[in-house]
């Protein structure tokens, strides 16, 4: 799995208390507003297996968190069909189903007058757990999103970060199969909204959850989706592939515009020099210049452009592997792939 070699260890727990992921499929999904002339989101289909993370991104009113609102039910379908573990939200309790379904926004929606302890149990209470089964799950969850010192406290005395993590926790408390989370890191500042998407990948590791994620940050998506869907205007689907397919084929020029002229840099951002054939140390002057191979394509590049255009030896815990030259990363873009396995093994996912 080319997460566990990527630029974070990230620990190898098994789920805990875990109910099974549940697979998802938007059917020719149709939404038409009432009183509105053109539909916000119009035969949408996507398939989304079990344990992975789908990433819905597009332009601001393609239809993102419309998409989401149908799939818990909070607004009824126009047309199509929506099967969660496949059984139609049609035939289901809409209560029962938004029990089921962790729900994550901007805002979070935190309640102000609850304290964090209250905010994560809302679900299991509502599930009617015993106390002492909600109190366990609470502990477990604030210990998860590294909180464990803050369940007194109230949503107001809490920074963004913290809140957006408790949402994050409140969402999972009833152990649901699919999580549904809308710009969740939108309102952070980039350093902290970095963490919690580390911090993201992390959980989502070791939880293995079916997660659908909307941003209208394509970099945000590269990094943390297993499969990208692209929306554009009115809701119809642009393309749904891997980011690296995405980067690499993207299938009209609203795709290409959307990832941006960088995206062959972006590219490398996926992958770690545990990819890539390194030149050989011999004769290479690198200094006490030295980068783990653990790091990213596109980090180690910045870092041989920080340095002036200078050689870096690639070291794998104490041992140097070989060494990263101005030259290697040239090659590397110009011909669009890296060695080609790692790519499909992250498309194999
Ligand atoms: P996104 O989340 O991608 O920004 P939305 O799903 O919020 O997009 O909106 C998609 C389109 O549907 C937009 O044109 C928006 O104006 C419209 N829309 C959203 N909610 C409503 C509503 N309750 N009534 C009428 N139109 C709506
Ligand atoms: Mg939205």
């Amino acid at each position: 799995m080319a997460q566990t070699e990527g630029p974070s260890a990230y620990p190898q727990a098994p789920p805990s208390a875990g109910s099974q992921a549940a697979t998802l499929e938007l059917r020719d999904v149709t939404k038409v507003y009432p009183d509105q002339e053109q539909p916000a989101l119009s035969h949408l289909n996507l398939k989304v297996d079990a344990g992975q993370v789908c990433v819905l991104v597009g332009p601001s009113g393609s239809g993102k968190t419309t998409a989401m609102r149908l799939i818990n039910r909070m607004i009824p379908l126009s047309g199509g069909d929506i099967l969660i573990g496949g059984r139609s939200v049609l035939k289901r309790d809409p209560v029962e189903l938004r029990r089921e379904t962790g729900y994550v926004i901007q805002q979070i929606g935190l309640f102000p007058h609850l304290n964090v302890n209250e905010n994560i149990a809302t679900v299991p209470r509502l599930l009617g757990w015993d106390r002492s089964r909600i109190a366990a799950r609470v502990r477990e969850l604030l210990e998860l999103i590294g909180l464990q010192e803050i369940g007194k406290r109230y949503p107001a005395q809490l920074s963004g970060g913290q809140r957006q993590r408790v949402g994050v926790a409140r969402a999972l408390a009833g152990d649901p199969p699919l999580l549904l989370m809308d710009e969740p890191f939108g309102a952070i500042d980039p350093i902290n909204r970095n963490r919690l998407q580390d911090e993201f990948m992390r959980l989502q590791h070791r939880l293995r959850k079916t997660v659908v994620f909307v941003t209208h940050d394509i970099d945000e998506g590269i990094k943390l989706g297993d499969r990208i869907a692209i929306l554009r205007e009115r809701g119809t689907l642009a393309q749904y592939d891997t980011p690296a397919e995405i980067l690499t084929e993207p299938a009209d020029e609203f795709v290409a515009q959307f990832v941006g002229t960088d995206r062959a840099l972006k590219r490398l951002g996926l992958e770690t020099l545990a990819g890539v054939k390194l030149v050989e140390l011999n004769g290479i002057d690198v200094g006490d210049r030295r980068v783990p191979i653990t790091t990213t394509v596109r980090d180690a590049l910045s870092q041989v452009l920080a340095a002036g255009g200078a050689a870096l030896a690639v070291v794998d815990g104490e041992e140097t592997v070989g060494a990263v030259t101005l030259e290697l990363f040239g090659g590397l873009l110009r011909d669009g792939t890296l060695n080609g396995t790692q790519s499909e093994e992250r498309a194999a996912r």
